[in-house]
C-alpha cells in the first residue's frame, strides 16, 4: 500500500509543482497518473523513491515513511521502470534482470556474477513471464528492440515482488502497438506480483484502456481520481 498525505512540493526556485495531494493506493492496483507535460507527474513519482523530498506532507510505503533515513530499508520494496529503459547495454538480458535483486544480494556476489541459484531461477521465471524465453537470456541489450528492452525493464522491476513499481512514461519511446503490449504486460504483472503500479502517461486513450484507476493532475492539482469509465472529456 502506498499513501500520499497532504503532499505539497515547492522547488528552491519557487516553482510549486504539487499542491495538497492525498492518495491511498492499495496493493495490486494499476494506477495511471495522467496529465500534460509540467503537471507534476514525475515529481509525484520522485517523492516515492526519495529523489524529491516533500515540502509538506508525507509519503509512506507499507506504512514506512519515505525519509532519507528510511530509503535503504525501502529499496527492495520499490521497483522502477523508465522511459529510456535504463538497462546496462553492454550486459546481457539475464544480467540486467539479476540486477533487480541487488538490494538483497551481497555485493561480492553481484561483482563475481555469483548470484544464488534461487535468484537465477527467479530471473528466468520473470523473463518467461514477460515473454522472453531461454534462448534470449544471453543476448546483449543492444541487440534488442525497444519493446523487448522494456520487457527486460519490467522483469527487473518485479524481481523482488516490490510493494510499489514506479513507471515514468514507460511507453513514451515506443510505437502505439508496442505501447499497448507493454501496458497490458505491466497491468498483468501488477496483479501477478500484488504490486501497486504507479504509471505516468500523457495519452488519455491509453490511460482509459488500461488503468484500474486514473489520477489526473493539472498544474500540480488532482483534477480527477477514479475509475477510467468515470473520466469524461471535460477533465
Ligand atoms: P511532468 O512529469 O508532469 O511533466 P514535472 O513533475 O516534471 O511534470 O514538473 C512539474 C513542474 O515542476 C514543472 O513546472 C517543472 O518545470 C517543475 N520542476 C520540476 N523539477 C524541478 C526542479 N528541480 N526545479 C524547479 N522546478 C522543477
Ligand atoms: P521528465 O519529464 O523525465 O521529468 P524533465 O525534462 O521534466 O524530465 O526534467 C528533467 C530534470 O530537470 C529533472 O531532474 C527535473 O527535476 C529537472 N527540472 C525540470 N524542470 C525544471 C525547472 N523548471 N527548473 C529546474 N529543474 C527542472
Amino acid at each position: 500500500m502506498l499513501s500520499f498525505k497532504n503532499i505539497a512540493k515547492q522547488f528552491a526556485d519557487g516553482t510549486r509543482a504539487l499542491h495538497q495531494v492525498s492518495l491511498e493506493i492499495p496493493r495490486g492496483q494499476f494506477c495511471v497518473v495522467l496529465g500534460p507535460s509540467g503537471a507534476g507527474k514525475s515529481t509525484l513519482l520522485r517523492m516515492v523513491n526519495g529523489l524529491a523530498l516533500t515540502s509538506e506532507g508525507s509519503v509512506a510505503v507499507d506504512g514506512v515513511e519515505v525519509t532519507p533515513a528510511n530509503l535503504y530499508a525501502l529499496r527492495p520494496r520499490i521497483g522502477m521502470i523508465h522511459q529510456q529503459f535504463n538497462l546496462v547495454e553492454r550486459s546481457t538480458v539475464l544480467a540486467n534482470v539479476l540486477a533487480g535483486a541487488l538490494p538483497t544480494v551481497p555485493l561480492w556476489r553481484a561483482v563475481f556474477n555469483a548470484y544464488p541459484l534461487e535468484v537465477r531461477r527467479k530471473a528466468a521465471r520473470l523473463l518467461h513471464e514477460v515473454g522472453l524465453d531461454q534462448g534470449q537470456l544471453s543476448r546483449r541489450i543492444t541487440e534488442m528492440s525497444g519493446g523487448q528492452q522494456q520487457r527486460v525493464g519490467i522483469a527487473r522491476a518485479f524481481m523482488l515482488d516490490p510493494t510499489v513499481v514506479l513507471a515514468d512514461e514507460p511507453v513514451a519511446s515506443l510505437d502505439p502497438k508496442t505501447s499497448r503490449d507493454i501496458l497490458d504486460l505491466l497491468k498483468q504483472s501488477s496483479r501477478l506480483h500484488a504490486s501497486t503500479v504507479l504509471c505516468t502517461l500523457h495519452q488519455v486513450d491509453l490511460a482509459r484502456e488500461f488503468a484500474d484507476r486514473i489520477v489526473a493532475l493539472r498544474a500540480g492539482e488532482v483534477v480527477f481520481d477514479g475509475a477510467p469509465q468515470a473520466l469524461d472529456d471535460t477533465t
